[in-house]
């Protein structure tokens, strides 16, 4: 324990994209491991989880803050997993998933932000988005659904969707997970190899990896235009699946403990209570 609390936030500032400042993915190594072994993760992960636990039974208790996770990164970078190790520790009254895939007719038919405003938290909730509205400025972009001024625009918009929620009470914090083209096809394989996770596999995942270069352009600019104060980006080295897991459960961690949630005062009295 004394391990892990000395380093307590030290992922959250490495890996946090500052505002403003122009991202280049070829500068972040995804294998990458800040110093950690996998034998010193585990215990260090056991003790994260423990205290997301915690922190949200706190934040459920208070009932006045909300919590945005939002989970992005290429095909196979680990997003469905990340949701099984981390947020696994998570009571599931209170925290709920929604996983956002090609839009419906209906949806279509409104803005963008229709369909992700309904699912943000609400009190004392964490709700996490698996993909989100940046998909709007990104397998959008690069599969030229919209034209580029229109989704030009929308890192701006995001932007304020964003200020208005955090000024309303909500937390936002944002993983881009970082796997390199290698690690993408070494999953993909395993994929193939395997009956249990065969169906995750659509061939047109392959027509994505082949727009790599396209998509590495485009979370550029949503790193460099969308992390925020209030709704920072993380970059998280993402080849090992064992740093990810910490990576996430740290820097949540971080981010519920600065909420500060307290329990509510008990009724008053209570000391004078017999049960019989
Ligand atoms: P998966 O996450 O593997 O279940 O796949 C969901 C699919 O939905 C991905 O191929 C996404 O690119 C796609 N998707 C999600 N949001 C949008 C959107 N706003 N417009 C178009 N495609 C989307
Ligand atoms: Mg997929």
């Amino acid at each position: 324990m004394a391990r892990s609390s000395a380093k307590r936030g030290d992922l959250e500032e490495l890996l946090r994209v500052r505002p403003g400042t122009r991202v280049d993915l070829s500068r972040f190594d995804p294998d990458k491991t800040h110093g950690r072994s996998k034998d010193d993760a585990a215990k260090e992960l056991e003790d994260g989880l423990s205290r997301l636990a915690e922190l949200q039974d706190r934040l459920w208790a208070e009932g006045r803050r909300r919590v945005l996770v939002v989970l992005q990164g290429i095909d196979a970078a680990g997003k469905d997993g990340t949701l099984r190790h981390v947020m696994g520790a998570f009571n599931p009254q209170g925290c709920y998933v929604t996983s956002f895939k090609v839009p419906s007719e209906v949806e279509l038919a409104h803005d963008y932000l229709w369909r992700v405003h309904r699912h943000v938290p609400a009190n004392g909730e964490i709700a996490i988005f698996n993909r989100s509205h940046y998909e709007d400025v990104l397998v959008v972009r690069v599969h030229d659904l919209v034209p580029k001024p229109v989704w030009s625009r929308r890192f701006e918009q995001i932007n304020a969707f964003e200020r208005l929620l955090v000024e309303e009470g909500t937390a936002i914090v944002k993983f881009f997970l970082h796997i390199d083209r290698d690690e993408q096809q070494e999953r993909f394989e395993a994929r193939l190899a395997d009956p249990t996770k065969r169906w995750k596999f659509r061939s047109g995942d392959l027509d994505e990896r082949e727009r790599w270069g396209d998509y590495i352009e485009a979370y550029e600019d949503v790193l460099s235009n969308c992390s925020t104060d209030d709704a920072p980006w993380y970059v998280v080295p993402a080849n090992r699946k064992w740093f990810r897991n910490l990576a996430v459960a740290n820097i949540l961690g971080d981010a519920l403990e600065k909420l500060d949630s307290r329990y509510p005062d008990p009724e008053e009295n209570l000391g004078d209570i017999v049960i019989h």
